[in-house]
């Protein structure tokens, strides 16, 4: 059975009355502090992110066909682009970097626009394309693998870093790459499991002359409380308490099947959680293993630069020393927040976390999951001396008289990004609030507060 008119709050399971659209507004649950998905009319209006996307994926081409840096030493001249950087690393025999770096800076981001295009542009026409499920969840999946902005301080970090040693000139690729980081930025603000409630629209009127207006912004009235909250009043219900199960990919709050274990979505066929399945044993297993490869990841030199006056190894640490004391700290900073500071706070906040859920502790709730957000979030940023690397190791090659190469630091850093990612998209945030609110299944009643969305005062658009 589907509750078409409850929303779930998908960090901490809180159940709320949908209202009908939230006009462009953005809302966040008044428990947890995440944002709402799945809002009718949350966000940007769906012909601007169309519009943003279309001219993301034109910058896009541009970024890859021109070179971001170009070096100029000792009347020598060398070239850095995206696929170049791709291609050293390849060749230099870090194979596993560079699928890294090229699928986080070129595939996935494509992807996602390509897909959502896919979905947009039929939409937009009041169509809908086939595979809609499928193109939708692929936009959920690959969107947090995408790191054009983290590159883009890559970039920045090396045309700093190489200043010193040789003119160093930004290429067109350059300028493409910040323009499109500030569009995918508006992209990546937009929320695709909207998508199915602007299904449902399309599908409900059966018109072939939809108007996308119509079906974009909605004129609904806000719904109101089930019953007004007064002081003393027993606490909101959860999905779970009322028996209930919310959709993690398009958000449909739908009754459970006793037994059936992958129970599917009536709407989008994702797999329905009411909690994902071993996700604390399998948190805990990816944060041991990145944290076996941060070892090897800050002993292991990054780099190695070989010239006419010998060789020379790198480490993230010694490279970060280097930058200090030669004045540059501003970047030492930068590069000691992004590759030190993140990948440890990451380990301690995803174990702090595991060991508190696992322990059955109801302590300080909010915060725990206001850490968690952050750690989502920042996460991605340890990737930025990858990137770094591979663009170094693309630009200084210049014959016999300097060669730098990738060392076996930047394999073992390149995995501890990627397993503290994995660590944290496996943790379910849920479990931090089931210890707040234990109590015992009941079918809901109209005496059950259900409390409406609660609406921010930001106003996007
Ligand atoms: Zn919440
Ligand atoms: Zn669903």
């Amino acid at each position: 059975m589907e509750y078409q008119r409850l929303i779930v709050c998908h960090e901490c399971d809180l159940l709320f009355r949908k209202p009908s659209s939230v006009k462009g507004r953005r809302a966040a649950c008044s428990r947890c502090g995440a944002g709402m998905t799945a809002l009718p009319g949350s966000g940007w209006p769906l012909d601007w992110i169309c519009a943003v996307t279309l001219a993301a994926l034109i910058v896009f081409c541009i970024a890859q066909s021109f070179p971001v840096i170009e070096l100029r030493a000792n009347g020598m001249t060398s070239e850095a682009t995206l696929f170049g950087a791709v291609r050293s690393l390849w060749s230099g025999n870090m194979r596993v970097v560079a699928i890294m770096v090229f699928c986080s800076a070129v595939l996935f981001p494509l992807i996602e626009l390509l897909a959502l295009l896919y979905v947009l542009v039929p939409l937009r026409l009041g169509t809908l394309p086939p595979r809609f499920n499928a193109m939708v969840r692929l936009v959920q999946l690959v969107r947090p693998w995408g790191m054009v902005e983290v590159f883009m301080l890559g970039v920045l970090v090396t045309i700093v870093k190489m200043v010193s040693i040789a003119q160093v000139i930004p290429g067109p690729g350059l300028f493409a790459t910040g323009a499109l980081t500030l569009m995918l930025g508006v992209v990546a603000s937009f929320d695709p499991s909207r998508l199915w409630a602007v299904r449902d629209e399309i599908g409900r009127s059966q018109m072939a002359d939809v108007r996308w207006s119509r079906v974009s912004t909605g004129r609904g009235r806000f719904t109101r409380p089930l019953g007004a909250r007064q002081a003393g009043s027993p606490p909101a219900i959860t999905a779970r308490r009322a028996g209930l199960v919310g959709c993690h990919a398009c958000g449909l709050v739908q009754t459970p099947i006793e037994g059936e274990a992958h129970q599917r979505c009536s709407r989008c066929e994702h797999v329905l959680h009411e909690r994902r399945p071993d996700s604390l044993t399998r948190t805990a297993s990816l944060l041991l293993a990145a944290a076996f490869a941060y070892i090897p990841a800050n002993l292991l030199p990054i780099m190695h630069a070989s010239s006419v006056g010998g060789s020379e190894d790198d480490t993230i640490l010694g490279g970060v020393a280097y930058f200090w004391t030669s004045g540059d700290w501003p970047l030492a900073v930068v590069v000691f927040v992004a590759s030190v500071l993140v990948p440890v706070l990451k380990l301690l906040v995803l174990t702090l976390l595991t060991v508190a859920a696992s322990r059955g502790s109801g302590w300080r709730a909010r915060e725990r999951a206001t850490l968690y957000r952050i750690v989502e979030r920042i996460g991605r940023w340890s990737m930025l001396d990858v990137f770094v690397v591979a663009l170094t190791v693309n630009l200084v090659h210049f014959g016999s008289l300097a060669v730098i190469t990738a060392g076996p630091a930047a394999l073992a850093f390149g995995a501890v990004v990627v397993l503290t990612m994995l660590a944290s998209l496996q943790f379910d945030p849920r479990l931090i609030w089931d210890n707040v609110d234990a109590g015992q299944r009941h079918t809901p009643t109209a005496n059950d507060e259900v409390p409406a969305a609660p609406f921010p005062t930001n106003r996007i658009s």
